[in-house]
């Protein structure tokens, strides 16, 4: 049996860092952890080849070549997974689907598109799907109510993978987050209680990709990262750091976690002696009334800028989500936005338009109000949304456009930088950055952003700041240049593009 695992085309966002990756000569930011862990799930006589899209083409030849393409795709992906579809048509290759996209609710894929789909995690589904393949009656859907325990998830198939082309390396700890905002379908498709894997299968999966030749970041792919802080305290962060440690800290980490993590001195402290620098918090709003209209349940009732403040202080980067078009949001959010992100430091700041995912509670109440609309491209930062906003659709898109057009103006995202400088004390270990590959990324930076775009006197300034006063952060900051040229790219072409009109190649009405 050959088996093609394809991952589609990720469309230009804030997320795919297309224009930063170019500064450090690799194509993507992550690979694609679900196809690899599949791959590791299929008996180990069959022929497996990956093609992800995002580094590589799809050639004819490879769809000729195999039996069955597997294909796992977020709904980002729909146009480059459609497309895929029927080219494996055309070569009569059967397809085999998993993944948000292809998750009830959001498309009707019938048979003409997909042969075996596969509503919900693999752990549990695809024994059955392989034995029916095996016996010649595999059926069109499988499914399962049961979330599995994922102590069984074997370490992703690396060897499928060419470590130059990505960015970073991922590893997924735990599924599944306690809270339960009403946009978020995290929680519809891994759970309330997480799920986590046990310090044996984490040190295995560092060991896997320490083996595979991996030196650099590594991305823990969890829906809340500190969903069960117990267990990470008192078994997984002392053992990653004990395993860190003993290899000299080839590995830097980054997650995302709920911003209640500001509340326990003692994990944060963990976490840097792990190898954690970065860490991905949903802000969402800085108006209150907003918080509690989506259930936002840890950023309710708290002062947000003193718990980010305190997470920075304890080493750790701040990125942070928000969102605007709240039923709640007053007139002056996009002002507001703007200067709770410019006061907080928080450099990658990525801002989206509220969009109600289908099985979500907001999407429920929504509906009942008949305000869904068609539309809606599941990428959250390209200014479509898929419901009627309070606050009217021409309001919301102006605002957006103007929030996305000034946190990455070279003058705001530069005075950002500054402020999370001046109070960041990295305290974790050092990182090997003075490689070949970062000291050509310095100076593609300094001819393109330093010589080429507008702006640059904003660059040179606080290039010679952080020389002078943090030299220990000059390699971030050179990181922070690139991402916020490519913020600045996407963000031309979001303004250019926002129009906040119903998509019509969705339907979620
Ligand atoms: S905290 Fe994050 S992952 Fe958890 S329910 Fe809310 S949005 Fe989803």
């Amino acid at each position: 049996m050959n088996v093609l695992l394809v991952y589609p085309q990720i469309p230009e966002t804030f997320w795919s860092f297309k224009h930063a990756l170019r500064f450090v000569s690799r194509q993507a930011s992550f690979p694609p952890l679900g196809l690899l862990t599949v791959a590791s799930m299929l008996p180990l006589e069959w022929n497996k080849r990956l093609v992800d899209m995002n580094v590589t083409r799809l050639a004819d030849a490879d769809l000729a070549w195999a039996d069955y393409v597997f294909i796992s795709a977020m709904v980002v992906q729909q146009d480059s997974a459609r497309h895929v579809m029927d080219r494996c048509k055309r070569y009569n290759t059967k397809v085999v689907a998993g993944g948000p996209l292809f998750r009830p609710g959001y498309e009707d894929f019938g048979f003409d598109d997909v042969d075996h789909l596969v509503y919900g995690e693999a752990e549990n589904i695809l024994p059955r799907l392989l034995e029916d393949m095996e016996n010649g009656h595999a059926a069109h859907v499988y499914s399962s109510p049961e979330l599995p325990d994922i102590e069984s998830s074997p370490i992703p198939m690396w060897s499928l993978v060419h470590n130059h082309r990505y960015h970073m390396m991922c590893l997924q700890y735990s599924r599944g987050c306690p809270y339960n905002c009403e946009f978020c379908d995290i929680v519809i498709m891994n759970g309330r209680v997480p799920r986590t894997k046990t310090r044996e299968q984490v040190l295995a999966e560092l060991d896997a990709l320490y083996h595979h030749g991996w030196r650099g970041g590594i991305f823990f792919t969890d829906d809340n990262f500190i969903g069960n802080k117990q267990k990470l305290k008192a078994d997984v962060l002392p053992a990653i750091c004990a395993w860190s440690k003993s290899r000299g800290y080839p590995f830097w980490f980054l997650t995302e976690a709920s911003i209640n993590l500001a509340d326990d001195d003692d994990l944060m402290q963990s976490m840097v002696e792990a190898g954690f620098d970065t860490v991905f918090v949903g802000i969402e709003s800085p108006n209150e009334q907003s918080l509690i209209e989506c259930n936002k349940m840890p950023n309710k009732g708290r002062d947000l800028l003193a718990s980010v403040k305190r997470i920075q202080h304890h080493g750790l980067q701040v990125q942070g989500g928000f969102i605007v078009g709240f039923d709640g949001d007053p007139p002056s959010i996009f002002r507001n936005q703007i200067n709770f992100i410019q006061d907080s430091g928080i450099v990658t700041a990525m801002v989206g338009v509220l969009m109600a995912p289908p099985g979500t509670s907001l999407y429920k109440r929504l509906q009942a109000e008949n305000r869904l609309l068609q539309g809606g491209t599941g990428n959250n930062t390209d200014g479509s949304t898929n419901f009627v906003p309070k606050m009217g659709l021409e309001a919301l898109a102006n605002g957006y456009r103007h929030v996305v057009t000034t946190i990455y103006t070279p003058q705001h995202y530069y005075d950002r930088i500054l402020t999370f400088l001046r109070e960041y004390q990295p305290h974790g270990p050092r990182r090997g950055n003075f490689s070949p590959r970062y000291i050509r990324a310095l100076l593609r930076c300094m001819w393109t952003i330093g010589i080429r775009e507008r702006g640059r006197r904003h660059y040179w300034k606080l290039f010679g700041w952080t020389l002078l006063r943090k030299p220990r952060c000059f390699p971030l900051f050179t990181t922070f240049a690139v991402q916020g040229y490519h913020c600045r790219k996407v963000a031309e072409g979001t303004t250019r593009g926002t129009q906040l009109q119903p998509n019509e190649r969705r339907h979620f009405a």
